[in-house]
């Protein structure tokens, strides 16, 4: 396996040469203690650049640009044609950069540039675009009162749906760049202004984003972007002025954003961990459901909050399928993700490399066996092999916690009856999957499944239209669709006597 640095293009060898500032009011500026911090190239682990570190005193500056955007100035006075305009025009900047932001992307985060290229970027393209489109649709209602104790009076009332105001945006590093555009797309349709802050591990794509804000004509204060480690992340969820709060990453720390937004009781959505059963019946066609199994768990090296972690497999197919899973991972070649023929690259940092092989040891303590990988590879990067565990109880930690990486835990079962509430049985509803020729199975399945999206006969399908997000511990509300909507607006009602 070669670790090397490959060749990037000139732009992305220039962004990475000089230490990157922070963007406020649409100013490129250093954090206000002067501290910056390493970014790593997860497939060498060495550093390849520097970012402003920003804390609580950034955060604090952010949000003030972001009030005064909101309260007055160009961003309030636009229509929402104009809104629509500029989300468009950024989109067309995304695409016109795609090579750029897919060689960024995989760098920081450590996923195939072909898989960057294909999915991240252009689905952060199709966000922007879609949620232009409701920029100028955000209606309310008419509403008929019949109020009994002011009898013979005439009303007219109505609801106006308003922007919900200052938003701070936590994101994750699984998918930096289309997590930004999940974030920002709703927000800026619905006219709010934000306070994005990155995760440590991948701020790049999120910075290169604020350049082509910047040059789509964003009015300043609009988008903020603050780059630091979660105390930056922490002083968002917390911070007085802050009107809403969304977070996407564990659903440790989207506990702890819950706790810190009590403060000033803001809007909270959440968009957290998983441990998605993937379910295949025996009347399913086998090779696509084989094939479907491994895109589950192994795209984006299982570091998806809806990977299909948990296999469950009907018992007389079972070996076919988990030996077919196994044998598609012993095919995908585990390369730095610029490499052109690289299928999965290095997990994202040291600490998830860690994590994930401390997990792969814990189920083999609790009676888990590989069937392919369950080891790391030495050398530089954070290289872990594709890995099918069979053998390990329902209780084991493997079965029961996200590990968020390449590792999949298979189980047999026996029909319905037996694997419905094994299925349900997790503190997780983020998503499943079904895999069989039985219509009416598979949809008294979906109905029966605790889980925010349900896949049949496919995994992993995101469209900027369908909406996304957890039941239970996985999350609160949902992003993409009309539903996004939902979260970054308020509902007025207006009540007028005539
Ligand atoms: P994380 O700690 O939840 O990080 C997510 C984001 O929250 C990052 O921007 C992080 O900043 C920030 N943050 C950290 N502490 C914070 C705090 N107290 N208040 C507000 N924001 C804070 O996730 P992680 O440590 O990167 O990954 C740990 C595990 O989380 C993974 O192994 C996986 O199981 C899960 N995870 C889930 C998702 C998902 O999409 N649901 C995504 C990523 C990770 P820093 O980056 O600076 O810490
Ligand atoms: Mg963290």
């Amino acid at each position: 396996m070669a670790t090397a640095q490959l060749p990037v293009s000139s732009n992305v060898t220039e962004f990475l040469s000089r230490p990157r500032k922070m963007l406020v009011n649409n100013q490129w500026v250093e954090s206000v203690s002067g501290k910056s911090f390493p970014v790593f190239n997860p497939a060498t682990g060495e550093e390849m650049s520097r970012v402003a570190q920003g804390d609580a005193m950034d955060i604090d500056l952010a949000v003030k640009a972001a009030r005064a955007a909101f309260e007055k100035g160009p961003w309030r006075g636009m229509t929402a044609a104009e809104r629509a305009r500029l989300l468009w025009k950024l989109a067309d900047l995304v695409e016109a950069n795609l090579n750029e932001l897919a060689e960024l992307e995989s760098l920081d985060n450590g996923k195939p540039l072909t898989v960057a290229r294909a999915a991240d970027i252009p689905l952060v393209a199709d966000n922007f675009r879609y949620m232009a489109g409701w920029a100028t649709k955000l209606e309310g209602n008419t509403i008929p009162l019949s109020v009994p104790y002011t009898p013979g009076a005439q009303y007219l009332a109505y609801t106006l749906r308003e922007p919900v105001g200052v938003v701070g945006q936590i994101i994750p590093w699984n998918f930096p760049l289309l997590m930004a555009a999940w974030k920002l797309g709703p927000a800026l349709a619905c006219g709010c202004t934000v306070v994005l802050k990155p995760a440590e591990q991948t701020p790049l794509s999120a910075l290169r984003l604020g350049e082509l804000i910047l040059e789509a004509g964003f009015p300043a204060g609009v988008v903020n972007i603050v780059t630091g480690y979660g105390e930056a992340g922490a002083a968002l969820a917390a911070h007085p002025d802050v009107d809403k709060v969304a977070f996407t990453g564990s659903t440790e720390v989207g506990k702890l954003v819950l706790q810190a937004a009590a403060g000033n009781l803001k809007k909270v959505s959440l968009e957290l961990g998983g441990k998605s059963p993937n379910v295949i019946f025996k009347d399913a066609d086998l090779s696509t459901a084989i094939d479907g199994a491994a895109n589950a768990i192994f795209f984006n090296h299982g570091q998806c909050c809806c990977a299909g972690s948990r296999l469950y497999v009907e018992q007389p197919i079972f070996d076919e399928v988990v030996q077919g899973v196994a044998d598609r991972a012993k095919k995908i070649r585990v390369r730095p993700g610029l490499d052109p023929e690289s299928d999965m690259g290095p997990l994202v940092s040291q600490e998830q490399f860690d994590r994930v092989c401390g997990y792969m040891e814990s189920g083999f303590s609790e009676g888990a066996r590989a069937l392919t990988g369950g080891k790391k590879r030495e050398g530089k990067g954070f290289f872990v092999e594709p890995t099918v565990l069979v053998d390990a109880p329902h209780n084991a930690k493997v079965v029961q916690e996200e590990i968020f990486g390449p590792v999949v835990a298979a189980t047999p079962f026996h029909d319905l009856d037996e694997v419905l509430p094994r299925a349900n049985d997790t503190m997780y509803g983020l998503a499943a999957g079904i895999w069989t020729s039985d219509i009416s199975k598979a949809h008294r399945l979906a109905a029966e499944l605790r889980a925010g999206t349900v896949w049949i006969n496919c995994y992993n399908i995101f469209d900027a239209g369908l909406p996304f997000g957890g039941y239970k511990q996985s999350g609160w509300g949902r992003e993409m669709g009309h539903d996004a909507l939902e979260i970054y607006t308020e509902k007025k009602a207006v009540c007028v006597r005539l």
